[in-house]
């Protein structure tokens, strides 16, 4: 059964697809590939509420609404399991088959490249980096 929205469930409708958007819009700064992961955030949002757009004017915009929240959850596991497989501080990811020592495979178990921690142990005296003095960039322990 089809049901047909009142103009209140479309103001509603609305008012929560737009929230939505704003949320896809939004990420923390300190995110781990914020610039890419907003640009694909946005590419999403704008596709989903473009057809909405395009769409009869009674159509439903719950479904443009879930459709939308359901590839934001979609984005969000993506960029989580990409973060495991990348190196936390220059963010390249892993690579297996570069396991040079200043390579960019995992140092053993550490979230950390080899090129990373080779970096930081041939640090001179001024060489600070997230690796060795985590404390300084707001990490503790993560
Ligand atoms: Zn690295
Ligand atoms: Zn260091």
């Amino acid at each position: 059964m089809t049901r047909k929205p009142t103009a209140s469930t479309e103001i509603h409708d609305l008012r929560a697809l737009l929230a939505v958007v704003v949320d896809a819009l939004t990420l923390p700064f300190d995110t781990p590939n914020y610039d890419q992961r907003i640009l694909a955030r946005a590419a999403t949002a704008r596709v989903v509420v473009g057809e909405a757009l395009i769409e009869d004017p009674a159509g439903n915009l719950g479904w443009n609404l879930d459709y939308l929240r359901q590839q934001l959850a979609q984005e969000e596991t993506e960029a989580a399991e990409q973060a495991k497989n990348q190196c936390g501080r220059c963010h390249k990811p892993f690579d297996p088959t570069d396991t040079r020592h200043d390579g960019h495979d995992r140092y053993a178990s550490t979230p950390w490249c080899r090129r990373c921690i080779d970096n930081c142990r041939d640090g001179g005296t001024e060489h600070v980096c997230v690796i060795c003095d985590p404390a300084r960039y707001g990490g503790g322990g993560r």
